[in-house]
């Protein structure tokens, strides 16, 4: 079945460019003073004004000192903070392309950033440089295996800890005296405002490109949902990395358009942020269950003031009704799903506070976004109503993926199309509900593991013959765990040796990766991996195969 949001079409400009969209707000016009984001750890804060002046001023800076070619690819390796809104903000201002990085992955991650993005200027947060120097290196190897010539980036280091451990801003002599005049574009469908990482549907990673267009058209999608929901008044304590689509749109661009006032949090630590909610009072939550549950089973919402929130918006994995009454029985938050992607720049459909909450429910469609559920592969439509696996066309929709043929025929099945990968219904009233998952992707409190990333590693491993690596949801923390099955090399006869080899094997891999993609469901031993005539892995049927050891025992 096909059919459109049911919200009222809105009009989106083509040739309104994010740095024209900081210069404008709702109405009436937020005074320059009005401030739209503060550091936690310096208490440093950003006013609109001075957003504006500072990301002109630094635009025409990186300009005369570098002369970057028009659309040249940015790097960007910093944590939340106001130094990352400006310096993003001057980037696009000066015509660049945002690459845009977690600082705290590891090395050989940062390597694999680079070699899809493919940046030809890095701009740091300086206690990273070391890793980053180390992740460049990587990249080179990788592309020029590829026959790719990439020359290596100039690394502009923006921030770097004083002794006194306080931050250090961006230096004053990267900033010129005069800004750089505001760029117009005649069709911002066609410049590139960021490179994004997403695995989509399958494989590793890839770089998401997202046009001007798809961000002011995301802005605009949300302003037009429920204007109630955030307003000049919105306050959040912004703890997910910037680097994340999840915490792109909101900070960066709706935030200074609608007057939010975001406070940047480098990384969560629940006491930091209990402590910080007491002050700052926000009157929004952003999160995933996972961490909506920790709130709830901690005391601190009867020791710190939390009273202020009107509402937390949740995204990640599928929400069951049952799932949500137990965490609003434990904390007196009315929780709103939202259902978002890198591919959707952000946000596909929100719920609208005050509607009902069955199972899996996101909500209704953001204006002008069309979607087809699909069965059979792609190749039917599904009956009314669904279930069928998502295809979605929209202003907010990525155009496809970066230097990368193959995986814009596998996600793009029809032009102009993007296949989600999420199996999906949808009500009479328009209203969306994730019900499951086609695509190989496992999110753990709300990052993404690629399933190939870590069956790379397995497979690099002297006790493996061939590994594959799947998902488990775990009830207790309300999230996916990533899980290994293998199959282990035949001199490990007995059974102590087997487990060892497990055990290595996780520690093994573990080490290689980010916190986040660690094999937290444990390392299984099994028979044979349940494969496709083709010889692909069939991931959703690994946990039925795990009557084996696992290292977790
Ligand atoms: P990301 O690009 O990291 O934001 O991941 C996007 C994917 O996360 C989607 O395609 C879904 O698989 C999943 N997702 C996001 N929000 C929800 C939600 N509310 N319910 C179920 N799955 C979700």
């Amino acid at each position: 079945m096909r059919t459109y949001s049911s919200l009222t079409q809105i009009d989106i400009p083509t040739n309104l460019s994010l740095t024209q969209l900081l210069h404008t707000t709702t109405s009436p016009p937020l005074p320059p003073s009005h401030i739209i984001a503060t550091d936690s750890l310096t208490h440093r804060s950003l006013t609109l004004k001075e957003l504006r002046t500072n990301a002109g001023r630094i635009a025409a800076g990186l300009s005369s000192t570098y002369r970057p070619r028009d659309q040249s690819h940015w790097a960007v390796v910093v944590p939340n903070s106001c130094d990352y809104i400006e310096i993003v903000h001057a980037i696009l201002w000066l015509g660049g392309v945002i690459c845009p990085v977690n600082h705290a992955i590891v090395a050989s991650e940062i390597g694999h950033a680079l070699t899809v993005t493919r940046p030809e200027y890095i701009v740091a947060y300086g206690p990273t440089v070391p890793k980053i120097q180390e992740a460049i290196t990587i990249a080179e190897t990788e592309l020029r295996n590829q026959g790719v010539q990439w020359r290596v980036p100039s690394i502009i280091t923006i921030i770097s800890h004083a002794d006194s451990g306080k931050y250090k801003h961006i230096p004053d002599d990267l900033a010129a005296q005069k800004a750089l005049p505001i760029p117009q574009y005649n069709d911002t469908r066609k410049r590139l405002a960021t490179i994004h990482l997403s695995s989509g549907t399958t494989g590793k990673p890839k770089g998401v490109e997202l046009t001007q267009y798809n961000f002011v058209s995301n802005v605009k999608q949300l302003e037009a949902h429920d204007s109630k929901q955030f307003h000049r008044g919105s306050r959040i304590v912004a703890f997910t990395p910037f680097a994340h689509i999840g915490n792109t749109t909101f900070p960066l661009f709706l935030g200074p358009y609608m007057g939010i006032w975001h406070h940047a949090m480098p990384q969560f630590e629940l006491e930091a942020f209990a402590k910080l909610v007491d002050s700052v009072k926000p009157t929004i939550f952003q999160g995933v269950p996972s961490i909506v549950l920790t709130f709830a089973n901690s005391d601190i919402t009867h020791r710190y003031d939390f009273s202020k929130a009107e509402k937390i918006d949740c995204g990640g994995p599928p929400f069951k009704k049952e799932m949500l009454d137990r965490l609003m029985s434990k904390a007196p938050w009315r929780i709103n799903q939202v259902y978002g992607m890198t591919e959707g720049a952000g946000y596909v459909a929100y719920q609208r506070v005050g509607d009902l909450q069955p199972d899996n429910v996101v909500g209704p469609l953001l204006p002008n976004i069309e979607i087809a559920l699909r069965v059979n592969d792609g190749k039917d439509d599904a009956p009314v109503g669904g279930p069928g696996e998502l295809w979605l066309k929209g202003p907010n929709i990525t155009r496809g993926y970066a230097f990368n043929r193959e995986a814009n025929k596998s996600s793009f099945p029809v032009e102009g199309w993007y296949n989600t990968g999420d199996v999906c219904t949808i009500s009479d009233k328009g209203v969306l509900a994730v019900v499951g998952r086609t695509k190989e992707l496992i999110k753990y409190k709300g990052f993404q593991v690629s399933p190939a990333e870590l069956e790379a590693y397995l497979n690099s491993h002297p006790h493996v013959v061939e590994g594959g690596v799947g998902p488990v949801f775990d009830e207790s923390q309300l999230t996916e765990l990533p899980t290994a099955y293998v199959v282990l090399k035949p001199h490990l006869l007995d059974e102590k040796s087997r487990k060892q080899a497990l055990r290595e094997v996780q520690t093994a891999v573990d080490g290689k990766v980010s916190g986040y993609k660690k094999l937290r469901g444990g390392v299984w031993e099994v028979q044979s991996l349940p494969k496709n005539p083709t010889g692909k892995i069939l991931r959703k049927q690994l946990k039925d195969q795990r009557s084996g050891l696992t290292s977790l025992d």
